[in-house]
């Protein structure tokens, strides 16, 4: 596995890995892996002749009460779990790297799906995702990149961009590794002491008490699935709900009535972390 600190150095060794046809496949994360960026790895790994895997702790996604310093990294373990799932390049630039002349001027914004949802609590967040990812996908030209449906919004945001930008990457969803109690793994749960653990696991029964409401009890209420999500979130301890929430699945729109392929979605803060989850609804 190739470490690669530099622009310069990435877009040469990506310019490389993709002569004569062969495929490349692009990973970003902010580091502190787990078993779900291992199954982003790995799925790179069986579509692709080169994976490259990013580290960066991307500042413009944070708000300014956000946990930019406090969020977990720990580079020689990534670098070893990343070269344990078969990684060829792995890009670790420094926040001058990815900013030489500091904060950009120019800015990517997505309309719409950015402002709803994690938006509307974190103001600018996508700005910061879409920049940083157009800029990873301008230095390595990617055949394909992995992204996860835990973060969902993220998932459907980057498509659009791609999409609006004519930018030439395939966007491939992955889908999300869960703890044997549901709970979806995220490199913020490192953060949560044993009973926060337990806490978290409300955001994953309130998915499937909706899940339950729209498939098994046939509501066609979004008010009513979204207040049955709440109440599970309001009845567990040590929870702080903020949203619950069902919309349609490619585009995140919000109808009353529920029809189609649908998605639902809950935000909630327990102990020092906000975490968010996802799940897939049928009505
Ligand atoms: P992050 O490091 O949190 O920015 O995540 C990097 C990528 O890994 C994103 O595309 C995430 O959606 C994805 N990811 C994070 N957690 C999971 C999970 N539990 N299952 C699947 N993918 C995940």
């Amino acid at each position: 596995m190739k470490l690669i600190r530099e622009r310069a150095g990435l877009v040469a060794s990506a310019a490389a890995a993709r002569s004569g046809g062969r495929s490349l496949g692009l990973v970003p994360t902010m580091g502190a892996l787990h078993a779900g960026h291992v199954s982003l790895l790995e799925a790179a790994r069986r579509d692709c002749d080169t994976v490259a895997a990013t580290i960066f702790v991307n500042p413009l996604q944070f708000g300014e009460s956000e946990d930019f310093a406090a969020y977990p990294r720990d580079e020689e373990r990534d670098s070893q779990v990343a070269a344990a799932a078969g990684v060829d390049i792995l890009f670790v630039p420094t926040i001058d790297e990815m900013y030489p002349g500091g904060s950009p001027l120019t800015s990517v914004s997505v309309s719409r799906i950015s402002t709803a949802l994690e938006g509307a609590s974190r103001p600018g967040h996508f700005d910061g995702v879409a920049t940083v990812v157009t800029k990873l996908l301008s230095l390595a030209g990617p055949c394909r990149a992995y992204f996860g449906e835990k973060d969902f919004q993220q998932l459907v945001l980057v498509r659009r961009m791609v999409a609006d930008l004519s930018l030439q990457a395939d966007i491939v969803g992955c889908p999300i590794v869960r703890e044997p109690s549901g709970l979806a793994l995220s490199s913020r749960n490192k953060r949560l002491s044993p009973e926060q653990l337990e806490q978290a696991t409300a955001l994953f029964r309130a998915l499937e008490a909706g899940r339950r409401a729209i498939e098994q009890e046939a509501s066609r209420v979004a008010d009513d699935v979204e207040q049955t999500m709440q109440k599970v979130l309001s009845a567990a301890e040590g929870v702080e709900p903020d949203y619950a929430t069902v919309v349609q699945a490619t585009t995140l729109e919000r109808r009353p009535e529920l029809s189609g392929d649908l998605r639902l979605l809950v935000a909630a803060r327990v102990g020092p972390v906000r975490l968010i989850d996802n799940c897939t609804a049928r009505a």
